[in-house]
């Protein structure tokens, strides 16, 4: 027979499942020997049990009662006494906090004919008509009143019986967990439905018997920066409750220091023990009754990000945790949220609306209704930006979204349609902000996508103190500093290394400042733009390429010089060119519209009219699955060659110039290794013919399905593999991304097919496979082959410790989310947390 009632003295810290996260940790306290009033808890299995049979579980009263009876024993005093009687508080509580959600009820055991204050009879009457029948609030100070609304609406008195009280408040405890609010906040919070509350009972003691007495709530730190020194909120000759609802000022702990000495000092001192114990953060409630302290409640405090860092950091240098649990203790997403500038709050007005947020970052502009306003407003005053504003954005409102600052809907959540676009473009979002009708076009407002609060007018944006650290400026401040020693810390576990996606020498540099240690990709198509757009022209019309290829040479050895010097002694990856050739010429109409025009005016169309025959023959109907790659390299003479020598003459005259260059050649796009094995031969051949190069190791990208399947093969003709999963996220899935993510990615959220894009993390049952097949084929044909992953998921937390998992020596990402793969890269080293975020 299951036992579903646990007394304090019983249980512990790690039963939050049976007992929910009150009652474990009242166990724990009760436990350490601190002052908790004596009770019970009943458990989340008897309110499972409930759920399913709709009533109380046999025999779970009659277990209640017995635990009643120790309570009496302990404290001296009878429940239902009529001069000085035991009185209990009836209390949610499940596993995962889920504040003000649930019902509590206090004093419960109160009646007619038992001696007690009518400030507390009428607060049980009034607590328990709400909780129990479902009475609206009512605001009333005096008992008989009190006793009339309840008459009135449930058609009976109030009951006599504590006992009945006290199984009516049970009962609406376990059926309070399925309220309409609690569903909502659970839905939002991922926590499960079926999971239920546990329930506690516990004797009641009183803030509300004059000056000596009161309540209050405290952190052991400052929840919001992380900062030392405990605070809290007091509030002198009150219940609990009454501090958090805001009926009265509060005063702060250095006030109750001055007004109650010794509890004061009491509880300072309970609050550090109950800190190194719990060795986090910890939020208490605690009550003092006639000058004596008791604690009712404390749990590991949630946070912010920047306290989180703050806090693991400090903890760490206190020595109360590891380097190792201080690194479980942050996270990448945090991270993240800490490197986008930020609105100066203090500066902030009161937020005119506040939505979703949906994607992060910060975002002052003039209020637009229509994309077609963002574009054309903005291309004439690109100074003033634009917030565009819209019920819900579809796939037309996409050239007004990247003309925007921020977006901002009436309508639609996290998943909507302008949130994953605009997370997609690293874009402010604020999402389902509801009634935006009192907004007029050309008003100012700040958005902030982190918080979600729309302000008016324009606030001061600063730029994160994080971000201006790693960049080199000498801050003292403690986020900074903790951070940095986290990310440091992260390095020194990491298997793998963190190398940036740049392709000039300011990236790189960039990169190198936020401590990536290598290129893992370096494109280099923009090495053909710009006015080189013309020796490409040159290069696709003449009979013999040669010479286009000559003038485009010294460029390139420039340009790769720039790099090795940025990179000194660390790898730089680059890539052969991957783009069709046609991205580089001018669009098909346009060429067609110029030669219409020369010939309707009788003239020779000239390299324009060649030029248009170029482009029409070159023409493609799916560009991203036609001639590009490894295919280019294959099929326009000299074109590979001509790059490959450029890294080896750069790279020689930098080790003639004393550096260090690391060059590395990934050829993109390769599906069978004959392709490679091509490639790599008359590469080879180039290298060999360049004096001074240090050896120079040519990989392959592996971003076709068939390259993952026939790794083995492909191994034996390449020096590393890189991942490109963006690619081979496109061509497994078989959609191109710039088609589908703004066109149904949110209807696929909504409908479940995906929980998140598959583009910002990586699809782990299916392009995941991928990668690990890939990883294992090649490294059984050639043990040690170094793998890496190049595409952007290389900087997405979930994906860098699944890369982790797969067993990647490094992830490459943009120079901006280094850290926070560095980051990731020690969390996946470390483990993840045994304990609870949440
Ligand atoms: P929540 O989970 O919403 O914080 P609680 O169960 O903590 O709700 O209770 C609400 C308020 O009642 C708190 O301020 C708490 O301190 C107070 N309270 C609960 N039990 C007692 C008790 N036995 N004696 C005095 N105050 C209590
Ligand atoms: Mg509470
Ligand atoms: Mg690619």
């Amino acid at each position: 027979m299951s036992r579903y009632v646990h007394d304090f003295f019983e249980g512990d810290k790690d039963q939050k499942d049976l007992l929910g996260g009150k009652g474990a940790n009242l166990a724990e306290m009760t436990r350490m020997g601190l002052p908790v009033p004596p009770g019970f808890t009943i458990t989340t299995e008897a309110c499972r049990e409930f759920l399913r049979t709709g009533a109380p579980p046999a025999g779970l009263f009659a277990e209640v009662e017995v635990h009643l009876r120790l309570i009496e024993a302990r404290l001296g005093r009878r429940f239902g006494d009529a001069d000085d009687p035991l009185l209990l508080s009836v209390r949610s509580g499940a596993k995962f906090s889920m504040p003000g959600m649930m019902e509590t009820i206090l004093d419960i055991g109160l009646n007619d004919h038992i001696g007690h204050d009518p400030d507390s009879y009428r607060r049980l009457i009034q607590m328990f008509g709400r909780t129990v029948h479902g009475i609206p609030a009512f605001d009333s100070d005096d008992v008989d009143e009190c006793k009339k609304v309840f008459r009135e609406h449930t058609g009976r008195d109030f009951p006599q019986s504590p006992h009945e009280q006290l199984y009516a408040a049970i009962t609406a405890v376990f059926e309070s967990w399925n309220s309409e609010r609690a569903r909502l906040y659970r839905r939002q919070e991922h926590i499960p439905d079926d999971l239920g509350t546990a329930v506690n009972v516990m004797a009641m003691v009183f803030g509300n018997r004059g000056p000596r007495s009161g309540s209050g709530v405290a952190f052991t730190r400052d929840p919001a920066t992380g900062l030392r020194g405990a605070y809290g909120d007091y509030l002198p000759d009150a219940q609990g409750e009454d501090v958090v609802a805001g009926i009265r000022n509060t005063l702060s702990l250095d006030d109750l220091a001055r007004i109650d000495p010794a509890s004061h000092t009491a509880l300072l001192s309970i609050m550090d023990r109950l800190e190194h114990h719990y060795r986090d953060l910890c939020d208490i409630e605690f009550t003092i009754e006639d000058g004596k302290l008791w604690m009712l409640q404390t749990r590991v405090g949630k946070r912010t990000p920047a306290a989180a860092f703050v806090i693991a950091a400090q903890l760490a240098e206190e020595g109360v945790i590891t380097l190792d649990e201080a690194l479980r203790r942050v996270s990448g997403e945090q991270l993240t949220h800490l490197m986008f500038p930020a609105f100066d709050l203090d500066a902030a007005p009161e937020p005119l609306f506040t939505g979703i947020p949906a994607s992060p970052g910060a975002a002052v502009g003039e209020v637009v209704f229509d994309a077609a306003d963002a574009t054309a407003k903005t291309a004439a005053d690109a100074a003033a930006g634009k917030i565009l504003v819209r019920p819900e954005t579809t796939p037309d409102d996409l050239p007004g979204m990247i003309a925007a600052r921020g977006i901002l809907t009436s309508r639609g959540g996290k998943t909507s349609h302008a949130a994953v676009v605009a997370r997609g473009m690293g874009k402010p979002c604020v999402c389902g902000a509801g009634d935006l009708s009192s907004l007029q076009a050309g008003d100012v407002i700040s958005l902030d996508g982190a918080t979600g609060h729309v302000y008016p007018g324009a606030v001061p944006v600063r730029p994160s103190p994080v971000v201006r650290a790693l960049e080199g400026e000498a801050i003292d401040d403690p986020l900074p500093r903790a951070v940095r020693k986290l990310l440091a810390h992260a390095d020194r576990v990491a298997r793998m290394t963190v190398h940036a996606n740049a392709d000039t020498a300011a990236d790189a540099q960039r990169a190198r400042r936020f401590g990536a240690t290598g290129i893992g990709l370096c494109r280099t198509e923009h090495m053909f733009l710009g006015p080189r757009r013309a020796l490409i022209e040159k290069l696709i019309l003449a009979d013999d390429s040669r010479e286009a290829l000559d003038e485009l040479l010294p460029l390139q050895v420039d340009d790769f010089a720039e790099l090795f010097a940025a990179m000194d002694g660390l790898p730089v990856t680059i890539r052969l060119i991957d783009p069709p050739l046609h991205e580089f010429l001018p669009p098909l109409d346009e060429l067609a519209a110029r030669v219409a025009r020369a010939e309707a005016l009788g003239q020779d169309p000239g390299d324009d009219g060649r030029l248009f025959t170029a482009v029409r023959r070159m023409h493609e109907q799916n560009p991203m699955l036609g001639l590009r790659g490894v295919r280019l390299g294959l099929i326009i003479p000299g074109l590979f060659a001509m790059q490959v020598r450029a890294v080896a003459q750069a790279a020689a005259a930098r080790v003639a110039a004393g550096g260090n260059p690391r060059p590395e050649i990934m050829v993109p796009l390769v599906g069978s290794v004959k392709e490679l094995l091509i490639v790599r031969e008359e590469a080879l051949r180039t290298l060999s013919s360049v004096d001074g190069a240090p050896p120079i190791p040519i990989g392959t990208m592996i971003e076709v399905p068939r390259a993952a399947l026939t790794a083995g093969e492909i191994a034996e003709a390449a020096d590393f593999f890189s991942f490109g999963t963006n690619d081979l996220t496109q061509m497994t899935w078989g959609f191109s991304r710039d088609d589908v993510e703004g066109a149904f990615f949110g209807r696929y959220l909504d409908l479940g097919i995906f929980g998140a894009s598959p583009f910002e993390t990586l699809d782990v049952p299916g392009v995941g496979e991928l990668v690990r097949t890939a990883v294992d084929r090649g490294r059984a044909a050639r043990p040690g082959l170094p793998t890496g992953v190049c595409g952007e998921h290389g900087g997405d937390p979930a994906s860098v410790r699944f890369f982790h998992d797969a067993g990647l020596d490094y992830v490459s990402c943009s120079p901006f989310r280094v850290p926070v793969a560095r980051l990731e890269a020690g969390r996946a080293a470390v483990g993840t947390s045994s304990s609870d975020s949440r």
